[in-house]
């Protein structure tokens, strides 16, 4: 039978196998199937060309029992109600398994983003606000940027949301320009994060980052991010990346400056010369043979379709989503180490978490302390994850990290949802 990749069947999915693995009380795992709530919301919006056009947008608060909920927005031209379903899903059990105040949530609006003028682009993100209205805010649902978002949008967001409520409130929203109060380390977290996991999890492997061949798909804040830290702050050998038009491969390494310029000049990475440096698919980039594999871009790349050929020994998923749970049993089977989305990418909202306390507080961290913060958090996540894996492997009871960190998530969200009497 093919495999369904609808992301929100996948979710469930997980959670049934997790729940059944954990043997969750019946109940929590019939309140965690679905989300608390969701907004479907059509969006007029009189376009700088004079012309109406009607958006459709979504909200979903997947669960608020441990906090507001918490996520971001995608602008994606094939979003669909699915799929933000399941990254608030995903959102939740991020935000559980980093032991952070927050819920899990996410919102989207179909629309595409490079057919559309910066003008254009504010309406639309001021629009969505003003639908979402009193139902955000810092102890309600907070937004922060996603797929095809960026810091100067959550600014617009937060200026119609200031407007809305008459003053001020900065922990309305994350990801935010420093200038409207954003946190130092923010933009970089998510793939700073990442690079935390991967000093650990190297470190637990024996494998020595210096010498290590990464691949990264996707070029966008988490996949450049992850080139250049895990260049600078482990030293490590990028020799692939892609973009949504494909990819390059160059085994004696890819140099940034030249990538940016290619990107730039030629609209794709693709565009990259050097003397060995060949054009490959994003499909091949996957299935190169090299130490590490860090699919940084959309959801379902590693499918049970190529999870076979896939050659690296260390996967982290930096994307939310890149592996489908038969790819998941699949590289489990072949012995390759596959850290979960809701692991290796938490450092993002980890950072909104920080930049919440700042908002809250009205204290400004250096960056030094945020990105010791983090690493403490983060490698903290890793470390729980291996010693729940290890523990259900001396019960004789073999589990993937995936189903490990789950474990941790679910149990933290069922205690809360049961202290308050949700069952
Ligand atoms: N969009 C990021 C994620 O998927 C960050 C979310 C947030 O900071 O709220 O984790």
């Amino acid at each position: 039978m093919k495999e369904d990749l609808n992301p929100f069947k996948i979710a469930q999915q997980q959670l049934d196998n997790a729940a059944q693995i954990m043997d969750l009380d019946p109940a929590a795992h019939a309140i965690l199937r679905e989300p608390k709530r969701i907004l479907i919301m059509s969006i007029p919006v009189k376009l700088s060309s004079g012309k109406t056009r009607v958006f459709t947008g979504f909200r979903v608060q997947y669960n608020d029992a441990r906090g507001p909920a918490k996520g971001g927005i995608r602008f994606h031209p094939e979003e669909t109600l699915d799929t933000v379903k399941a990254l608030s899903a995903w959102m939740t059990w991020k935000c559980a398994l980093a032991n952070i105040p927050f819920g899990g949530g996410k919102g989207g609006i179909i629309c595409d983003t490079k057919k559309m003028n910066e003008r254009d682009l504010e309406l639309l993100s001021r629009a969505y606000v003003r639908h979402l209205g009193r139902d955000m805010g810092p102890e309600v649902d907070i937004p922060a940027p996603d797929v095809y978002t960026t810091p100067q949008i959550m600014a617009w967001m937060l200026d119609e949301y200031n407007n809305i409520v008459r003053h001020n409130e900065f922990g309305a929203i994350t990801g935010k320009p420093v200038e409207v109060w954003g946190s130092q380390g923010r933009m970089d977290s998510t793939a700073m994060g990442g690079i935390f996991v991967l000093r650990e999890a190297a470190k637990m492997l024996k494998m020595d980052p210096k010498k290590a061949t990464i691949a990264v798909q996707g070029f966008g804040n988490a996949g450049k991010y992850a080139y250049t830290l895990s260049k600078k702050i482990i030293g490590s050998k990028v020799v692939a990346i892609s973009d949504s038009e494909g990819g390059v491969y160059d085994p004696d390494g890819l140099d940034l400056a030249k990538l940016e310029e290619a990107k730039e000049k030629t609209g794709s990475v693709q565009g990259y010369k050097s003397k060995n440096a060949k054009k490959v698919s994003n499909e091949e980039l996957l299935e190169l043979k090299v130490d590490i594999l860090i699919p940084a871009a959309i959801e379902n790349q590693i499918t049970g379709e190529n999870a076979d050929r896939i050659k690296c020994k260390l996967l982290l998923e930096l994307a939310n989503g890149p592996v489908t749970p038969e790819a998941t049993d699949i590289l489990f089977k072949k012995g390759i180490i596959d850290l979960p989305d809701f692991l290796v990418n938490s450092g993002g909202v980890i950072g909104s978490y920080f930049e919440w306390v700042q908002n809250q507080t009205g204290d400004y961290w250096e960056t030094d302390l945020f990105y010791a913060k983090l690493d403490k958090i983060i490698s903290k996540s890793f470390h729980d994850t291996m010693d729940v894996q290890a523990a259900y492997a001396a019960k004789g009871k073999k589990i993937n990290p995936r189903m490990a960190a789950y474990i941790i998530a679910l149990d933290r969200v069922a205690k809360a949802m049961k202290a308050k009497g949700w069952y």
